[in-house]
């Protein structure tokens, strides 16, 4: 377990997303940005495709949005 190799520039961990301010947020910044980033959405859609292919506006949780960006590659 450790920090999110993507931490430094992700919008969702330096709250630039309106989705990232919330009690929720900071919850899956505890347990995913600095925990397992494996299960984050972003991060899935990062290692599999590279940063310029994730939304924008993708949240952590939505594991099954990344799985149908990722197969649709
Ligand atoms: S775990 Fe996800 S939301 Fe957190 S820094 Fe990494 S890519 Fe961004």
């Amino acid at each position: 377990m450790s920090d999110c190799e993507c931490l430094a520039g992700c919008p969702f961990f330096n709250s630039k997303m309106a989705s990232s301010m919330t009690a929720v947020a900071q919850s899956m910044k505890k347990r995913l940005c600095q925990g397992d980033n494996t299960n984050c959405a972003r991060y899935q859609v990062f290692k599999k495709l590279g940063k310029p292919k994730v939304p924008a506006d993708l949240i952590p949780n939505q594991t099954d949005r990344a799985a149908q960006i990722i197969a649709a590659g």
